[in-house]
């Protein structure tokens, strides 16, 4: 299948330099998505568990999607996660969370994702946190974009994009007068267009 041809060749990518021999990319096992994600970078949490969003920033982004009905189990079947970067790029100088990817390894990666839209033609992209919303819908206040579809009309298959701020808990804007409102009309939004994923979540429950 094309989607295990493009995983073998991107679990395969050494372009940008890491010191540490362990960090590798860090790819969905979603292989008939109907949905894509797409995030920031790994962090070292999925350096060695191997899946996206498997830290803490993940047990927030599940938790949303199962309060409109998406099971975890269900998302990481059906939705394709991919990111801005594969690989973990490293702690923050800061010491406060992950290391932002550098240009070069954002334009490094960035035919990855472009294959993806591609191959899958994803009907709605999810976009997490402020560097994949930029990468998409440009530069402007997430209170104007998270809360509302945009229609991707320039991508293969014009998918429309529902933005989520970045669960991490590293953003205050989540915190913003208002803001959890629209990050629950997002959510209502992904469960709206992608009903087939509640359904099959409804009927992993019935059978547990
Ligand atoms: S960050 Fe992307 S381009 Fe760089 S080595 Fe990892 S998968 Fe390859």
């Amino acid at each position: 299948m094309l989607l295990d041809t493009h995983a073998d060749a991107l679990a395969a990518c050494r372009r940008c330099t890491f010191d540490d021999p362990a960090i590798k990319p860090v790819i969905s096992s979603a292989r008939e998505p109907l949905a894509m994600l797409v995030g920031q970078a790994p962090g070292k949490t999925e350096v060695v568990d191997r899946r996206p969003f498997a830290g803490r920033a993940g047990k927030t982004l599940f938790r949303w999607l199962a309060s409109v009905g998406i099971e975890e189990e269900i998302a990481r079947r059906r939705i394709y996660i991919a990111a801005i970067t594969r690989c973990f790029p490293g702690p923050s100088p800061s010491g406060r969370g992950d290391r932002v990817p550098t240009q070069t390894q954002i334009s490094n990666c960035s035919s990855w994702l472009e294959s993806e839209v591609e191959l899958i033609l994803p009907s709605v992209l999810i976009l997490v946190g402020r560097m994949a919303i930029e990468r998409f819908l440009g530069s402007a206040p997430l209170a104007e974009l998270i809360g509302r579809p945009h229609s991707l009309i320039g991508l293969p298959g014009t998918p429309t994009a529902i933005p989520l701020p970045h669960p991490s808990g590293a953003s205050s804007w989540i915190h913003g007068p208002g803001h959890m409102q629209l990050v629950r009309a997002s959510l209502d939004l992904i469960a709206r267009r992608l009903p087939t994923l509640v359904s099959e979540s409804e009927h992993a429950r019935s059978v547990a």
